[in-house]
């Protein structure tokens, strides 16, 4: 028995050596491909399901690596969290962003762009100058830029969440919640935060039509964000019953398979001339 615990012991020590290995490798990859300027922005579309037409887009990043291989934002952008390089990779994010927005708006001048934010980079103290400087040099309009912030950044600091959201307020930029449904926040924390927005997340989308406990979620977060004032947009919507509830429960803001994938920009801009 004692061989057999010895083993095991190896082999989860070789293991965890995996991982780390894997992790180092990766940060690595990660330094390197920040460098080359590896990193494109791909847009999916946010439409009005009412009109059918393209209101916003949220802009996602993927990485092609020198294979020219895309690895999806879920497999680098958490180990980017981990060693800090989450900053540099968000402020490309941002400059990005602006040129994307000026882009977009030759096309239709009423689009926002929805960018995402890691918790982290709410505690970059260049994080506001970032945004100026991007401002000023595209002069793109600052309310037509919305932040991401995933619901759980507000539990784990609510105080400087709260002063770092209120700066970027006051530069114009709008501020929705991420995920929401997910992080347990309390309602008393997206009342003080004055967010615009809020995006009911995809898993309770995903199973509307045969779980009633997520009908349930989806009508409490539609008639919360009514309620307080909110816009609500709903993630995830892949088939015509998703839609169809939510429209009969007055939700028409939303984004999914249904409408349209993440696609890069120059394919984004031609379903733009389409409109
Ligand atoms: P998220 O912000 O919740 O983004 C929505 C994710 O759902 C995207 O995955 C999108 O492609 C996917 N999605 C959209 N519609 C559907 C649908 O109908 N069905 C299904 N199954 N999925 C759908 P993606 O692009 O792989 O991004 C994953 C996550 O990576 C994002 O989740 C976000 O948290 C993070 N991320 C992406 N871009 C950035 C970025 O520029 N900065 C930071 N910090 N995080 C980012
Ligand atoms: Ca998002
Ligand atoms: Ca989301
Ligand atoms: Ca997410």
């Amino acid at each position: 028995a004692k061989r057999q615990l010895d083993s095991h012991a190896a082999f989860y020590s070789k293991s965890l050596k995996d991982i780390t290995m894997k992790r180092i490798a990766m940060e690595e990859a990660l330094r390197k491909a920040i460098k080359a300027r590896e990193f494109e922005l791909f847009l999916q579309p946010i439409i009005d399901m009412r009109s059918g037409g393209i209101v916003k887009a949220e802009a996602l990043i993927r990485w092609r690596d020198k294979s020219n291989k895309l690895i999806s934002p879920d497999e680098f952008i958490p180990i980017a969290e981990l060693c800090g390089l989450i900053i540099p990779i968000g402020h490309w994010v941002i400059e990005q962003a602006g040129n994307m927005l000026k882009l977009l708006h030759s096309y239709n001048d009423q689009l926002t762009l929805s960018v995402n934010l890691s918790p982290k980079q709410l505690n970059d103290e260049h994080l506001l100058d970032a945004f100026t400087a991007t401002i000023n040099k595209t002069g793109i309009d600052a309310s037509k830029v919305e932040l991401e912030i995933t619901e759980g950044v507000l539990i784990d600091n609510f105080e400087r969440v709260e002063r770092h959201i209120r700066q970027l307020r006051k530069l114009g930029i709008r501020i929705s919640i991420d995920d929401f449904g997910t992080g347990y926040s309390s309602l008393r924390y997206l009342q003080r935060l004055s967010v615009d927005t809020v995006k009911i997340d995809r898993s309770f989308v995903h199973d509307l039509s045969d779980n009633e406990n997520d009908k349930a979620i989806v009508l409490a977060v539609i008639a919360i964000a009514k309620s307080l004032g909110l816009e609500v947009i709903a993630e995830g919507v892949e088939t015509k019953a998703q839609r169809h509830f939510l429209m009969d429960n007055a939700c028409f803001i939303a984004q999914g398979y249904l409408f349209g994938r993440p696609v890069p920009v120059d394919d984004f801009c031609q379903l733009l001339s389409c409109e």
